[in-house]
């Protein structure tokens, strides 16, 4: 397929945001090795498919989707990993959408959310580092 709008100048994957050197990240902040669900190890990304962020996002606490939580219980992450296509994920389910804000689950345990995906920006779609490990 041929888009001739399109021109990589380099191969260099420098960040469009500002971002530190987040856990895990390599020089250029993308992942270095399998990002994995905590709990059940299942394949969330591939390494070098997303790029550390640094963002101050309020996410709920984990929980298994069929327990009932309100909203308001839970915790600000700052350490994100980021992917801009639902597809780059391997392993990955929404759970309940909150103003706008789509949770990301384990698709295989159902434990989240792992992350988010806010609806009014399709191209960014973000994993907390604090819940998932490396491979
Ligand atoms: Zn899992």
């Amino acid at each position: 397929m041929v888009t001739p709008f399109t021109s990589r100048q380099t191969k260099t994957n420098v960040g469009r945001m500002s971002q530190d050197s987040g856990a895990g990240a390599g020089d250029n902040q993308c992942n270095k090795t399998k990002i994995l669900c905590e709990r059940c190890s299942s394949v969330i990304l591939l390494p070098n498919k997303a790029t550390y962020v640094k963002k101050e996002i309020f996410l709920p606490h984990m929980k298994k989707k069929s327990e009932s939580q309100a909203p308001e219980d839970g915790e600000t992450l700052e350490d994100f990993w980021v992917v801009d296509d639902m597809f780059t994920f391997e392993n990955v389910g929404f759970s309940n959408t909150v103003n706008g804000i789509k949770y990301l689950i384990c698709a295989d345990c159902e434990i989240g959310p792992v992350g988010f995906h806010d609806t009014s920006d399709l191209k960014a779609f973000y994993i907390a580092q604090s819940r998932v490990k490396l491979d």
